[in-house]
C-alpha cells in the first residue's frame, strides 16, 4: 500500500521540543515532519528532555508515524566549505557533531545540511573543505548511525552544491559511506537550472552519477523565479513558476515513494503557516488558486 509520507518544517521550542513538532505536525494532517533543534541562524541549543522524547515517540507509534521519516535541519549558518579561518572552521564541525549527538539523543537518524559556500576559496577547495570537515565529524561520532544528507543548492552566491555532479564529489571523498545521503530541495532545483518537469529524466540523469537509494528527504517548495535564476526564494506549493502538476508529479513519483517530502513553504503575509492547507491540497491533489485569499483579506 502506497502510504504518501508528506509533513513541512515545524517549530521546535525550547520549553515543548520534539513534542510540540509531534503535535503541530498532526494538527497539520502531516505524517512526517522537519525541524531545527533551536534557531537556525544561530548555535544557541537548549538541553533535550529524555521524558518529552519518550511522550514523543509514544503519540507517535499511536499515530502511525515513522522515526525514521523525521527529518533535522542543521542550523544554516554552520559552513564546511570556508577555512579561510580554522577556528570558525573548527567550531563549525564542533557544533554539527553536537547536532548528531542530538539527532541520535531525539532517537532520530537524518540530518540535513547545506553542503556550504566557498566564499572565494573557489569550488574545489570548498569541495575538500566539506569533504574534510565531514570526515573530521564522522570519526568523532564514529558509534552513531546518523545520515547526513546534504542538500541540493540553487547556487545563491558562493554556494556548493548547486549540480548533482558537486554533490557526487563530496559523497565520493567521505570514508563513512553508510553516513551519507542526498536531500532534494524542488526550488533549489529549479533555481540552480534544472528542468522539473519531465522529472523521469531528472532522475535518469541523477541515476547516471548517484544512486536513488541516497535519497532520504525531499524538500517540496515551489519557486518565485524563474528555472536557474540562482536565487533560493520558496514559493507556496503550486502558486510559483515550478507549478503544481510538475511538483505534485514529484510528491507522488514512484521512485520516491518511501521518501518523506517536506514542505518548506513561506507563510501567508508572514503570518499563517500554509502547512495544513498546503497538505490538503496535495492529498486531494487539485490546485485551489484562491486557497490563501481568507488569509490575504484579513491583513
Ligand atoms: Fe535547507
Ligand atoms: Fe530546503
Ligand atoms: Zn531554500
Amino acid at each position: 500500500m502506497h502510504v504518501l509520507k508528506i509533513g513541512s518544517h515545524v517549530n521546535y521550542t525550547s520549553q515543548k521540543g520534539i513534542l510540540g513538532c509531534v503535535e503541530e505536525a498532526l494538527a497539520n494532517g502531516g505524517n512526517t515532519f522537519m525541524f531545527y533543534t533551536g534557531a537556525p541562524q544561530n548555535t544557541k541549543r537548549s538541553a533535550i528532555s529524555t521524558a518529552q522524547v519518550e511522550q514523543a515517540k509514544e503519540i507517535m507509534k499511536e499515530e502511525g508515524m515513522l522515526l525514521s521519516d523525521i527529518i533535522v535541519h542543521a542550523p544554516y549558518i554552520i559552513n564546511l566549505a570556508n577555512r579561510k579561518e580554522e577556528e570558525k572552521w573548527l567550531f563549525a564541525v564542533s557544533f554539527l557533531e553536537e547536532e548528531i549527538k542530538r539527532v541520535h539523543t531525539l532517537g532520530l537518524t537524518y540530518l540535513v545540511l547545506h553542503p556550504g559556500s566557498h566564499v572565494g576559496e573557489g569550488t574545489s577547495v570548498g569541495i575538500q573543505n566539506i569533504i574534510d570537515g565531514l570526515n573530521l565529524v564522522f570519526e568523532r561520532t564514529k558509534h552513531l548511525p546518523v545520515v547526513i544528507l546534504l542538500e541540493t543548492m540553487a547556487g545563491k552566491g558562493t554556494e556548493i552544491g548547486k549540480t548533482i555532479e558537486e554533490l557526487k564529489e563530496i559523497i565520493t571523498g567521505v570514508e563513512a559511506q553508510d553516513r551519507i545521503g542526498v536531500c532534494l530541495d524542488t526550488c533549489h532545483l529549479h533555481d540552480s537550472g534544472y528542468d522539473l518537469e519531465d522529472f523521469d529524466a531528472f532522475l535518469k540523469q541523477f541515476t547516471t552519477l548517484l544512486p536513488l537509494s541516497l535519497i532520504h528527504c525531499v524538500h517540496i517548495n515551489d519557486s518565485k523565479n524563474p528555472r536557474g535564476s540562482a536565487k533560493d526564494r520558496h514559493e507556496n506549493f503550486g502558486f510559483g513558476t515550478i507549478g503544481f502538476s510538475t511538483l505534485i508529479n514529484i510528491v507522488y513519483h514512484p521512485a520516491l515513494e518511501q521518501i518523506p517530502k517536506i514542505l518548506e513553504t513561506p507563510y501567508i503575509n508572514h503570518t499563517y503557516a500554509p502547512y495544513q492547507k498546503e497538505i490538503a491540497m496535495i492529498r486531494e491533489k487539485q490546485f485551489h488558486p484562491d486557497l490563501f485569499d481568507e488569509e490575504k483579506a484579513m491583513e
